[in-house]
């Protein structure tokens, strides 16, 4: 019979990555794919039916196009894309439709335990086939009861022989699984003696049957469906790795990267939504003047949401940098992408609606559709609320063990870059990791690490704050280049990027601040006196002037809607 000793598998790291050429070409397709085969009337009528493109996907996974390539490394045929390439895909997938994005999500997802945890022959048996044979796979973790608590799982895996052949017998059930009913090949976690562990199961295995399909509120055109399992025999070797209990190890690794591509995911759609909000804005009319031209619109339904999007999609590059670097151990960054991004994503598609008054209402619009597509984004892969509880520990422990250095790093960067480089709002962020650093030492003191709210008001101030430093670098470093532009940049972007990332540092500093008052007074650490009488780093006027002139940002900015894509992701020339 298996080993059942304990076992890590090597860390998760993806593809060397693709060069510029390679990625724009895959982008490219993808692109033009979407504009041939996934016209508006179409998502409409899959979103009304509820119908999956079986077709269309295994068209994706295709000689054509090959999207499943980039998840699969090279010796089996794969692409072996980096993570800045498949967070870049995954914006552009879910910009042309949640539904569809989801299935190929699922199908990176449920070959990823093979990826990080199977044997190697177990890696050239299964990963050649899913390259080779463009198969959707399928992720079987959640069940009616474990859902955020995955450990909580009641599918069984028992050992047995047969016919003189080792095997496990599972028996359980799965819910909400992405690619349920049309998978060809599935990995699912069931509960063996030695642990919760990964089975690569087949379709059309005895006793493996797709169940009730669901009606969903959102990605109506994504398979989604629950999964039987009565007395299902599977070879021993279809145990992932070949030892037993390392399932939840081998899920906890994925997560750190796929919270990432849900992240770009909710970007893509937030993207989507707000593009077409400006298009309609420029064109509808009401007394007299486009809603371009209304402040009150432009500063409340579009702005800050394109200056969230930007900095959503700046953390999202940084942290698959860094990945893509080798560094490890970024679960923590990727739940602060995922929380902001889908977040962000969620609120740009909402107010994206607005903007379209009555008719984004009304299904025949798009953004009625993105709306409800992109609220998924902020429950699978980790719900919001578990990801404000991964990023607020984890960030509160770090700053703890070391002593704020963290943040004072932090500030120091910023204060440097303020000074080289005044426009990008750098000095404003400075204030806030600051006061992160004060704020967390004085709830300490007060034994508040114990209380789950504060810990998901520290999670919504860290994103704010983190996110907004990317987007002050991103934008400093296209400073470095307003004398010689590309030609890939629009004109004036320099300009118009710092202009968004001064914004965005001002939504942080409020941010910032609601969450250091609302937590000190909130849980009467601090008597409203003593609030107000905070100075040094909590002073409430350091942290309330980084939204100065912010307005102004806004004004020049909303000149530039009528004729610039404020939302474009131009090429950072290299050095
Ligand atoms: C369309 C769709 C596709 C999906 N695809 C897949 C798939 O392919 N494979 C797969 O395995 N799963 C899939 N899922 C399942 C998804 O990952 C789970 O729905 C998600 O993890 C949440 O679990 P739950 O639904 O059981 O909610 P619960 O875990 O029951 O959560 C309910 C509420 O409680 C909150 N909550 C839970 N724990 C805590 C806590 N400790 N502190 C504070 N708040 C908490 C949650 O944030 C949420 O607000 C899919 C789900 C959907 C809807």
């Amino acid at each position: 019979m298996v080993a059942t000793k304990a076992v890590t598998s090597e860390p998760v790291h993806r593809g060397a990555g693709l060069d510029q050429e390679t990625r724009s070409l895959v982008l490219e397709s993808l692109r033009e794919f979407g504009r041939r085969e996934l016209p508006d009337e179409l998502l409409l009528e899959l979103d009304a039916e509820e119908r999956f493109p079986e077709a269309l996907v295994r068209q994706l996974f295709g000689p054509e196009i090959g999207l499943h390539l980039l998840f699969l490394p090279e010796e089996v045929g794969g692409m072996d894309a980096g993570a800045i390439d498949i967070c870049t895909v995954s914006e552009a997938l879910a910009a042309l439709d949640l539904g569809v994005a989801t299935s190929v999500l699922a199908t990176a997802l449920g070959t990823d335990p093979i990826l990080v945890g199977a044997t190697p022959e177990q890696k050239e048996r299964w990963l050649t086939r899913i390259a080779d044979e463009g198969l959707l796979v399928a992720y079987g973790v959640t069940e009616p009861g474990a859902g955020s608590n995955v450990a909580a799982l009641r599918s069984k895996a028992e050992p047995v022989t047969v016919d003189g052949r080792p095997c496990y017998r599972l028996s359980g059930r799965k819910c909400f699984i992405t690619n349920g009913s049309v998978a060809d090949l599935y990995t699912v976690l069931a509960r063996a003696p030695g642990g919760p562990s990964f089975f690569v199961v087949e379709k059309g295995t005895p006793g493996f049957n797709p169940g009730r399909k669901e009606e969903k509120h959102g990605i109506r055109a994504s398979n989604t469906a629950e999964l039987e399992l009565e007395d299902v025999l599977v070879p021993a070797d279809h145990l992932v790795g070949g030892v037993e209990g390392q399932g939840l190890a081998q899920a906890a690794m994925v997560f750190g990267y796929t919270r990432l591509m849900v992240a770009a995911f909710g970007l893509g759609a937030g993207v989507d939504a707000q593009r077409r909000a400006v298009a309609y804005a420029r064109e509808r009319v009401q007394f007299d003047t486009t809603l371009l031209q209304k402040q009150g619109l432009t500063h409340k339904l579009l702005l800050p949401h394109i200056a969230r999007l930007q900095a959503a999609r700046a953390y999202v590059q940084e942290v698959a940098r860094r990945i893509d670097a080798g560094e490890e151990e970024l679960q923590v960054e990727g739940s602060i992408a995922k929380l902001f991004a889908t977040e962000a994503g969620c609120q740009a598609a909402d107010a994206a609606v607005q903007v379209h008054g009555g008719y984004g209402y009304i299904r025949e619009y798009m953004v009625e559709k993105i709306r409800r597509d992109v609220r998924i984004t902020t429950i699978y892969e980790g719900t919001s609320e578990i990801n404000q509880e991964v990023a607020g520990r984890g960030r509160w422990r770090q700053l703890l063990i070391g002593k704020g250095k963290l943040y004072e790093e932090l500030a120091a960067q910023m204060r440097a870059l303020g000074e080289r480089c005044p426009s990008v709002g750098a000095a404003r962020l400075e204030a806030s990791a600051l006061a992160m650093v004060a704020l967390v030492q004085r709830a300490r003191k007060a034994r508040l690490g114990r209380q789950q709210h504060v810990i998901f008001e520290l999670a919504r101030a860290i994103s704010a704050l983190e996110a907004a430093v990317a987007l002050t670098r991103k934008a400093a470093a296209w400073a470095a280049h307003s004398d010689h532009l590309p030609d890939t940049a629009p004109e004036g972007w320099p300009a118009d990027i710092a202009a968004l990332a001064r914004l965005q540092a001002a939504e942080a500093g409020s941010t910032v601040a609601s969450v250091v008052f609302g937590v000190l007074a909130g849980t009467h650490t601090l008597s409203p006196e003593e609030v107000i009488g905070l100075d040094g780093r909590l002073h409430p006027g350091r942290l309330l002037a980084s939204t100065h002139g912010s307005f102004l940002d806004m004004d020049q900015l909303a000149g530039r809607l009528a004729t610039e894509d404020l939302l474009a992701d131009p090429l950072l020339p290299v050095g």
